[in-house]
């Protein structure tokens, strides 16, 4: 097949080589500017990728910091949270969720997330927040993840968060670029975290983050936390806080990548509706909300139960495709994480099913029809194939 197409194998799972070729005169320019301006730290272009990043999405505040992790943490920093608050987090996500609500010494409580979106399942939230009560802790804060780029049920989550004097706190790592009935990710709860790795939907060329907010006091702290609790003089800490700005380098990054994003979502919405048509009858396609968008910050199947996942990955792979496995294992069956509490008893059953299902395609704004075909086409051929 691929001799036929011509195509080149491998196929990457992220093409960062062919998004690169659209902008690196213009970034090998911005460059040049920050090595004669030498404002390394804080320099413009921070405050200008702020200020567009804000009239992207529509926050009132966007707060630049190091990386997606400090984001969360941040804003839990903010918040104060303490031990003996229960913070509920979903099972089925990245580590750095729930990484940061250990680092307060609070306790997170592991929520299970629905199996068609793989996003928080109100119903678990609702016994995770009796179950924290039970347990003597104190229900603080819901963190929902938009997990693989698409918008967590933020309606039916914010109606628990009141009606429980919860706040939310959107981790939003995965979703920058995605709406949800018509806003933006970005607007969430009362504050969004976002991640600028290199992998997620908006990358910049190292590590990077950003909180969104409308809540002017809460951005305030925010700025002074991201250096050190500065108060209005550098030397003057009126917080304890950490280093966890975002370079002026990648803040170039992103302004010349944050031009080429609105096609890059099109393209990538391109490939998870071609993927979605061709593989429907073979596997489990992931559902969105209605009136959602996701980033597709993955294409990520559910295989049949009876599938070998482990010989359709070799399969695959000596076809030239590359898969991967988000995620493997369900944080609350991890080492680090496993004395923590779960919403209801010890097993999450969603979370541990989807760990032994999922399978994430690659996904990326420059996939052809050629590769997409070929990828679709020897996935229906392998999954086809009678059970031995
Ligand atoms: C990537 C990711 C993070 C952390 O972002 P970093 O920039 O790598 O620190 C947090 N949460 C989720 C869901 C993620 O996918």
């Amino acid at each position: 097949m691929s001799q036929k197409l011509n195509l080149s194998l491998p196929i990457p799972f992220i093409d960062l080589k062919s998004q690169q070729a659209q902008i690196r005169p213009q970034i090998n320019e911005a460059f040049q500017g920050i090595l004669d301006h030498g404002a390394y730290i804080m320099g413009p272009q921070i405050f200008d990728l702020e200020k567009k990043l804000s009239e992207f999405c529509g926050a009132k505040h966007t707060i630049t910091c190091a990386n997606g992790t400090d984001a969360l943490a941040l804003i839990l920093m903010a918040k104060n949270v303490k031990p003996g608050d229960a913070v509920f987090v979903p099972s089925f996500t990245f580590a750095a969720t729930a990484e940061v609500v250990a680092w307060m010494g609070a306790t997170p409580v592991f929520i299970d997330v629905l199996k068609d979106t793989f996003n928080m399942d109100p119903l678990s939230l609702k016994q995770g927040i009796k179950h924290a009560k039970e347990l003597g802790l104190n229900p603080t804060a819901i963190i929902p993840v938009d997990l693989f780029g698409a918008p967590a049920d933020y309606d039916a989550l914010e109606t628990i968060a009141a009606e429980n004097h919860l706040w939310v706190l959107a981790d939003s790592a995965q979703s920058f670029g995605a709406t949800y009935k018509n806003r933006s990710v970005g607007t969430f709860g009362l504050a969004t975290s976002t991640s600028f790795f290199p992998a997620k939907p908006l990358g910049c060329y190292g590590d990077g983050g950003a909180i969104f907010t409308d809540n002017d006091d809460l951005a305030e702290i925010l700025i002074s936390l991201r250096v050190h609790g500065q108060g209005k003089d550098k030397y003057d800490n009126i917080h304890i806080g950490m280093n966890g700005r975002l370079d002026t380098l990648q803040a170039a990054v992103l302004l010349e990548k944050l031009k080429i994003f609105p096609n890059e979502l099109i393209a990538r919405q391109h490939a998870a509706d071609f993927y979605t048509r061709a593989l429907s009858s073979v596997a489990t396609p992931p559902l969105l909300l209605p009136n959602t968008t996701s980033s597709w910050a993955q294409y990520t199947l559910r295989l049949n139960p009876e599938t070998s996942r482990e010989k359709l990955i070799q399969d695959l792979q000596a076809l030239g495709i590359p898969t991967a496995i988000y995620y493997v294992k369900p944080l609350h069956q991890q080492k680090a994480y496993q004395h923590y509490p779960t919403a209801l008893g010890h097993h999450l059953p969603n979370s541990e099913a989807l760990a032994h299902e999922v399978l994430s395609l690659p996904m990326h704004g420059y996939l052809t029809e050629d590769v997409l075909q070929y990828i679709t086409e020897s996935l229906v051929h392998l999954l086809s194939r009678p059970p031995k």
